[in-house]
């Protein structure tokens, strides 16, 4: 059949659940990749159809999960329809997921639990997960770190590396899988809408299939921008000091003009919530301020 044809089919609009799911040889290391949590980071899910349609079965040597996120906001494009799918990961609401809910993120949530339980983890020596998001300012690339995130790899993606995000988060995917005895982080491609962020995730990913010797298959020549922030002086590795969050029903506008990394001083003006100046408390660098309609955390800073 024509691939075109089949391309514009209805069908490819539908997002799926398991986009790939590759293995072989005897290579005792599992990675799981998650795309599309948030369902206006599409990048995410873009990446890893890539990689499950261009990996070389006959050259693989281990076994690699591909999962799609949050499949009805993909399908809407929006971050979520009623609540975060990455902020409920938490132990008490997993192990009791209300039926029937208003909420379909509980429903998403279900599922994906279903697939991680059923992946056969336990046969596996190392076990990875890697959650792959987007973020709405420019210069979006960076790793935000767990307590098991192995420093070698995120190392290779070449982008800066945050730490202590992950405790400032409640009801991550990330953090709650540490249980499972993944190691796990994020890894934030660039910025939504730009076609090098789904580059940049295929390449690290691939990076890392590469070091963990899950492929020899070399690494396709896409257009990404691994490695340029550190390059413009950026430290390899930050700490997050502090988040804005924003209160229930307040109105938040970031200040224009902000990217991820840009070096902020404490009182500098940053945003207006409900008519009110909001000010830097530290100086460091901003990370991932908000310029999307839904989200409470209206901006990090880092140093
Ligand atoms: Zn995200």
């Amino acid at each position: 059949m024509n691939q075109k044809l089949q391309k514009n089919t209805p069908e490819s609009t539908l997002f799926k659940r398991i986009i790939g799911n590759i293995s072989g040889g005897d290579n005792q290391t599992l990675l799981v990749c998650i795309g599309g949590l948030h369902g206006n980071e599409q990048a995410g899910y873009n990446a890893l159809e890539y990689l499950a349609s261009h990996l070389d079965e006959r050259l693989f040597n281990g076994h690699f999960v591909a999962i799609g996120g949050n499949l009805q906001a993909l399908k809407e494009k929006k971050r979520y329809l009623q609540t975060d799918l990455n902020r409920i990961w938490l132990n008490d609401l997993i192990d009791n997921i209300p039926h029937d809910s208003e909420i379909s993120e509980y429903e998403e949530l279900r599922q994906l639990i279903e697939v991680l339980r059923v992946i056969p983890h336990d046969t596996y020596k190392r076990r990875i997960l890697i959650d792959l998001h987007t973020t709405s300012a420019p210069n979006g690339a960076f790793v935000v770190r767990t307590t098991t995130t192995d420093d070698q790899l995120a190392k290779l993606l070449e982008i800066p590396v945050i730490l202590g995000l992950d405790k400032k988060l409640q009801g991550t995917a990330m953090t709650y899988m540490e249980q499972w005895d993944y190691e796990t982080f994020a890894f934030e491609g660039g910025t939504i809408g730009k076609e090098n962020s789904a580059n940049n995730l295929i390449s690290g990913v691939w990076r890392i299939m590469q070091a963990t010797q899950m492929t020899t298959q070399p690494i396709p020549n896409l257009e990404h921008t691994l490695g340029k922030t550190i390059q413009n002086g950026v430290p390899n590795y930050l700490n997050c000091e502090y988040i804005h969050k924003i209160p229930e029903n307040s109105t938040f506008k970031m200040l224009e003009g902000f990217g991820n990394f840009d070096s902020i001083e404490e009182g500098q003006l940053l945003a207006h919530q409900d008519g009110k100046e909001i000010r830097s408390p530290y100086t460091g660098y901003v990370l991932m301020p908000l310029y999307q309609d839904d989200g409470n955390d209206g901006f990090f800073i880092v140093k």
